[in-house]
């Protein structure tokens, strides 16, 4: 009998990639996957640790999936196991082992020793690999890992290490697999992928676009994250010239404030923001665009926050991610006051939220009548170029074409 293991993912997509990957690895050495974590006799929790209510919710689900099955081994994986290491075996003496993020292709030799009975702690070293995976009809390819930024508030750098990059070969072997086992649209991730740069060829993230988009069967690619003060008019360019990229960038701004931008160690202003937004809307005028958006840093005033309520309003966001500040210990931000209080921190998000969702509706409102190129990962449901959730009743996984929109229900377009 095949040991049965069950892959749950907190967090970003990076972590989505992380789990796909390990599932890939296992799939290989000839471990099965169960639908329900009560079935798995190895269960995976890959852990996200960037705010520390995302982290208190991974632990009460790991505490009470030990309960609902007391057989099953456990490993947790990602952010959360690097942060606090061997410390959490004492915390749960049912772990089998901690493995940090930079330690991904080892799960295969941990999850055999877990599965006989030992211990393992994995949680500095190890490097990305290859891995011929098959995939859906959109998938996840890792093109850099760890990140050299340091925004003052985050923990990433601390716990993802130094940033670096795949051989853009690696990568795009790895989209030609998925795409010969029928994937057709691939996301390049990584915390900063517009710093990308292949060593053996010097070409840069630009280049690597135009080479993804010659492979057979991709029809359509993404990316993320964004970082503003990286984005070249190389690729703003290639927004116009290459019809496989999706019309869309997911660009955090985090603040419209320019003296907390500086505090966050951002390395841009509201300004230079703006300034990008307008040429990518010049390079591509049916372009999307996404943020994300910090409240309550410290220092954060009113008018620091009507600054950035006023920048959001300019940039006529399709979409805002809004976080409350959440202080990470060994990040440069804990040292600093923590001055905003919560209920004052809860008011700005709802504000931020409420001018985002005004604003997301407006956009999508004007589609209705139009065409959206849309991908349907699954029968009925799909995203258009510009990311936003098309219903297509009829719809089957894979089609791709033209849509046109009748209405919009909530934050999703309904075509005829
Ligand atoms: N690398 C990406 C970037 O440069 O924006 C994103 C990585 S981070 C995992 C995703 C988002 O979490 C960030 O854009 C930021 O808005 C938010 N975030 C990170 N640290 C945070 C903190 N300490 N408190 C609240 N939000 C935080
Ligand atoms: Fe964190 Fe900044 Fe790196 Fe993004 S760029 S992962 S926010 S340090």
């Amino acid at each position: 009998m095949k040991t049965k293991i069950y892959i749950r993912t907190f967090g970003c997509q990076m972590n989505a990639a992380d789990s796909g990957v390990m599932r890939g690895i296992l799939e290989d050495r000839g471990f099965e996957f169960s639908e329900k974590p009560e079935d798995a006799e190895l269960v995976i929790f890959n852990s996200c640790s960037v705010r520390d209510h995302a982290e208190n919710r991974m632990f009460s689900n790991l505490g009470l999936a030990m309960k609902k099955n007391p057989e099953a081994a456990f490993i947790l994986a990602g952010c959360t196991a690097k942060r606090y290491g061997e410390e959490l075996f004492k915390r749960f003496p049912r772990l089998g082992a901690v493995m940090a993020p930079s330690e991904l292709f080892s799960i295969g030799d941990i999850a055999e020793k877990v599965m006989s009975g030992g211990r393992a702690a994995a949680l500095e070293g190890g490097s990305y690999g290859f891995v011929s995976r098959r995939g859906g009809v959109s998938e996840f390819v890792v093109i850099q890992t760890g990140c050299d930024n340091y925004c003052s508030y985050c923990v990433v750098p601390f716990l993802r290490d130094a940033e670096r990059y795949r051989p853009a070969e690696d990568i795009l072997r790895e989209a030609e697999c998925l795409a010969a086992s029928g994937t057709n649209e691939i996301v390049f991730l990584g915390q900063n992928v517009n710093s990308y740069r292949d060593e053996k060829t010097g070409g840069d993230f630009s280049d690597l676009l135009a080479r993804a988009a010659k492979i057979d069967g991709i029809r359509r690619i993404r990316f993320l994250t964004s970082h503003p003060k990286d984005i070249s008019g190389r690729l703003i360019a290639e927004f116009a010239s290459n019809p496989k990229l999706a019309r869309h960038l997911h660009l955090p701004v985090q603040s419209g404030s320019d003296s907390v931008l500086k505090a966050m160690n951002r390395k841009y202003g509201s300004g230079d923001y703006l300034k990008i937004l307008e040429k990518l809307r010049e390079s591509a005028p049916d372009i999307a665009l996404t943020t994300d958006v910090i409240v309550g840093f410290p220092g954060e005033t009113d008018s620091d926050f009507a600054q950035t309520l006023n920048l959001i309003r300019s940039a006529a966001f399709d979409g805002v991610y809004v976080f409350k500040y959440s202080p990470r210990e060994g990040t440069a931000s804990f040292s600093m006051k923590d001055d905003v209080r919560d209920e004052q921190k809860k008011e700005r998000l709802s504000a931020a939220l409420a001018l985002a969702k005004e604003l997301a509706l407006k956009k999508r409102e004007g589609w209705i009548g139009q065409k959206a190129e849309t991908l349907f990962e699954n029968d009925d449901v799909g995203h258009s170029s510009q990311n936003y959730l098309v219903f297509k009743k009829g719809a089957k996984a894979g089609d791709f074409g033209g849509v046109r929109i009748k209405a919009v229900s909530g934050f999703r377009l309904i075509a005829e």
